[in-house]
């Protein structure tokens, strides 16, 4: 992508940016510090067309403040009273279940500290509403609230959250992170939990398996350089566990706080810079969100092409940035949420607390699979009359079933599934030989994981069916299979774990803990049948008008084509945290044939011949 920039030093940003380098602090500085919004506003777009393509979430979601009553007194804060007070509240859970409506998917829970509540009341809401509404995922409790529960009832922080997690608790807000550095703390919130206490809770939730999001509050007395380091210090954290979801940038809202004058809201040059140099320092967090309740509905939808690709939600009823004085709508219907997004050119997705898509609203939408070895599919695919959503092939097999997507890169066992609905097209993934990024990982040999417990990926159904049928056929081997679940990380009830994608490269790379046996599915499937092995097709909807097929084939052919010669660039600009050198990377992605040609059909007939065959499809 050309950027026209008058502004060198940006450009010399642009240049890391283009070469997927990590950016640093002084990076951070030229970014903000640029005139040229418009150049960065592209810049940061061009990183989260990699990582989002046209996608924008949003989510039917409702905040529960259950009560405003906070032994704190947070100098930012127009939302907490004092017990006693005529401003203070306490909600029940019958009251606050009464506020949840069936078609939630995600309940946000947050609130003051109340001197005077029990452990079980906090439990009680938790699961009270994960037992009612079981189709709505609960995100509760911020790091601050993690941190008072753990000095008020003496419980270790491992404990708390392994007690919610028991309850129903799913992922946890980013909310009380503030800004990290000392200075802003005792200068606005003497008494919270310091950067460490927050970095520590959202890092052992993540080891329990509950992905978190984290967040900044921008626009008080912060200074530019404080809130660099404070994205400096997330990205740290997510390099050690990978499990924040998204980064929201919050817009501090003057109300009477005092700390700033009551009209003095950030600027929306603020808003937007914010946003956009969030998305290029924060390399490694999934997505950036704009929130619609702090930034007005305008400004979050220009952050839309400024690097943020989350608008939050429906929301319901959301007290604390009001009760500051923030203008936007009490409650943003669904339908405005879509309108928003499609006038921003985008692909409107509602997702669940996980970002997993649960409904598309556009045309002509192509399902893209997030991992290294289909780059060269989109890298220089110009998209045309087609919107791009990245979708891992589980769910690009369940939005296609329900005719949400009009094409995409299809796992093989999905496409068996629907071959009704869908023609092949000319393109597939598949291996010469070995795959490096289908693996099981394994403390015994094949003979001896008989009757074993062996963990599979949630992503994909081919590499799992894969490793049912060599089980079964070549070594007449029978095992217990159970799900693994996106997150969690501790693998000890397993004596084999399945992983596919860039988190098997990554493992087959600097090993798995305990797991001294490591198995590449496509190298036994060829030394058994001497065929390559074709885990995913491209197919569309044979409904999709000829025209629209025939663009299609062009434009998957032209990015083959300019992309042959270039695996090394275009694998590093993917995602630089795999950890896989250059010629790593090049040798990965060689290793694929992408024409489906007479051998990858003829694997395909015979992989199906087994799959009929296998007893644990039954
Ligand atoms: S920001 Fe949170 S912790 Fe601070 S006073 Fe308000 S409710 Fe209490």
């Amino acid at each position: 992508m050309n950027i026209i920039t008058r502004d060198s030093l940006l450009y010399r940003v642009w240049q890391k940016v283009q070469q997927g380098e990590r950016l640093s602090l002084e990076d951070g500085l030229v970014l903000f510090n640029t005139n040229d919004l418009i150049a960065l506003g592209k810049m940061a777009h061009y990183v989260q067309q990699q990582k989002s393509g046209d996608a924008v979430y949003f989510v039917l979601n409702q905040k529960i403040e259950h009560t405003n009553i906070c032994v704190l007194s947070c100098k930012f804060c127009d939302f907490a009273a004092k017990k006693g007070t005529d401003k203070a509240y306490e909600m029940t859970t019958g009251e606050i279940l009464s506020k949840i409506t069936p078609e939630i998917r995600e309940v946000h829970i947050t609130g003051g500290m109340p001197p005077d509540w029990e452990w079980e009341r906090y439990i009680d809401i938790v699961k009270s509403v994960h037992q009612k509404f079981p189709d709505a995922d609960v995100k509760a409790y911020t790091a601050v609230e993690i941190d008072f529960f753990h000095k008020k009832f003496k419980l270790p922080i491992e404990e708390i959250l392994r007690q919610l997690q028991a309850a129903g608790l799913r992922t946890m807000p980013g909310g009380g992170a503030e800004i990290f550095t000392e200075r802003v703390r005792k200068l606005l919130f003497p008494q919270k939990i310091v950067a460490k206490g927050y970095l520590e809770v959202h890092k052992t939730a993540h080891r329990l398996g509950i992905p978190t999001n984290c967040t900044m509050l921008y626009g008080h007395i912060e200074t530019i350089e404080e809130r660099l380091i404070h994205m400096i210090k997330l990205r740290e954290a997510q390099d050690e566990t990978g499990g924040f979801l998204s980064f929201i940038p919050l817009a501090f809202q003057p109300g009477d706080t005092g700390i700033k004058p009551k009209n003095q809201f950030t600027s929306a040059v603020d808003d937007l810079k914010t946003i956009a140099v969030s998305r290029l320092m924060l390399d490694n967090v999934p997505h950036i969100k704009a929130y619609w309740v702090m930034l007005t509905e305008e400004v979050a939808s220009v952050a839309l092409n400024f690097g943020a690709d989350d608008i939050d939600g429906t929301v319901g009823q959301e007290r604390i940035a009001h009760d500051a004085g923030a203008i936007s709508p009490m409650e943003l219907a669904k339908e405005k949420l879509i309108k928003i997004i499609q006038e921003a050119g985008k692909i409107p997705v509602e997702r669940d607390a996980f970002y997993n898509p649960l409904n598309v609203y556009s045309e002509n939408v192509i399902g893209k699979i997030p991992y290294l070895n289909s780059v060269p599919f989109y890298h220089h695919f110009e998209k045309g009359s087609f919107k791009i959503l990245p979708v891992v092939p589980r769910h690009m097999g369940i939005l296609s079933v329900q005719k949400q997507l009009d094409a995409g890169l299809f796992s093989l066992m999905d496409y068996f599934e629907q071959e009704e609905s869908l023609e092949l097209i000319d393109w597939c993934i598949a291996t010469r030989d070995q795959v490096k990024s289908v693996m099981l990982f394994s403390k015994d040999g094949w003979a001896d994981l008989h009757g074993k417990k062996i963990g599979i990926t949630d992503d994909t159904a081919t590499s799992v069916k894969l490793l049912k049928v060599i089980l079964e056929n070549k070594y007449n081997v029978r095992a217990n299979f159970e799900r693994l679940h996106r997150g969690v990380n501790d693998y000890s009830a397993y004596q084999a774990i399945l992983l596919i994608g860039d988190e098997a490269l990554k493992r087959n790379k600097f090993g798995l803990d305990g797991y001294e046996l490591i198995f590449d599915l496509a190298l036994e499937w060829y030394n058994w049948k001497k065929l390559p092995f074709v885990f995913a097709v491209w197919a569309a909807r044979k409904t999709l008008p000829d025209n629209l097929k025939n663009e299609l084939k062009q434009d998957i052919k032209k990015s083959l084509e300019a992309s042959q010669g270039h695996f090394t660039e275009i694998g590093k600009i993917h995602d630089s945290r795999i950890g896989l050198s250059p010629e790593e990377i090049e040798s990965y992605l060689e290793g694929f044939n992408y024409h489906l040609g007479e051998r990858e059909k003829e694997a395909i007939r015979e992989f199906r011949s087994l799959v009929h065959h296998t007893h644990a499809n039954r």
